[in-house]
């Protein structure tokens, strides 16, 4: 059976860097499809900018007409923080043995160790890294819990993805694209174009519901 993979994120607002993301995860993992799950309230950063329903949509409008991705509203439906590992519990139910990918990208995965319960999503998922421009992903460097956690799991081989249902930790590359949430926020505060830089149907709601016009922290 082909893994599922799972992307999380605020996706305040969702842009090009989370769909390439997605895209060259199913190529270099040979994922059947991702399950796009846009946070409620994350319990461990700021509060997005903008409510989970505005969020929910955009990453709707982004991934509508690819039938490899699926968007989950459960965490944005729901009034409790969102967790990843409670999410995981609940597709790891639905999924039996099939293989799951958590993917994210490498700051992501060097800031696991805050994370809620984070020992136990190698129970419920394989992790799938991605590089990303300006974090650098070498075992060395992860803090010293992480990568004792880690020190077996780690590898670069997407076949061990399939030889079991959770466990593994395997980094890809993608194409480097600088591009990140608070750069579409901020380009929108100061009134400057964030065309290419996301889905022109997510640009045309972020006008319409004029989304993102004051800087952060305002
Ligand atoms: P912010 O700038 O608000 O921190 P963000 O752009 O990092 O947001 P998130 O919604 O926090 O977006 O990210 C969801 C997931 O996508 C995370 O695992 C993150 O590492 C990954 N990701 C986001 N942008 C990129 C990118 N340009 N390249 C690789 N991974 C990315």
């Amino acid at each position: 059976m082909r893994p599922c993979g799972i992307l999380g994120g605020t996706f305040d607002p969702i842009h090009f860097g989370h769909l390439r993301l997605a895209e060259e995860a199913c190529e270099a993992l040979d994922l059947a499809e991702v399950r796009w799950i846009p946070a409620g309230q994350p319990p461990h950063r700021a509060a997005p900018r903008v409510d989970a329903m505005h969020r929910l949509e955009m990453v709707r409008r982004a991934v509508a007409g690819n039938p490899a991705f699926a968007v989950d509203d459960a965490e944005t439906r729901s009034a409790a923080p969102s967790y990843t590992v409670t999410s995981l519990e609940r597709l790891r139910a639905a999924a039996g043995a099939r293989p799951l990918v958590l993917l994210m990208g490498a700051d992501a995965f060097l800031g696991l160790a805050s994370w809620h319960r984070w020992r136990e999503l190698f129970a419920l998922a394989h992790i799938g890294v991605a590089t990303r421009p300006g974090f650098e992903f070498s075992p060395q460097e992860f803090p010293a819990e992480l990568a004792e956690a880690c020190a077996d799991r780690l590898g670069r081989n997407p076949g061990a993805l399939r030889e079991g249902p959770a466990g593994q930790v395997v980094a890809f590359d993608m194409t480097p694209l600088d591009i990140s949430a608070s750069l579409v926020r901020a380009r929108l505060a100061a009134g400057l174009s964030v065309r290419y830089l996301l889905p022109d149907p997510v640009r045309e709601y972020i006008d319409q519901h004029h989304l993102y016009r004051m800087p952060d922290g305002r």
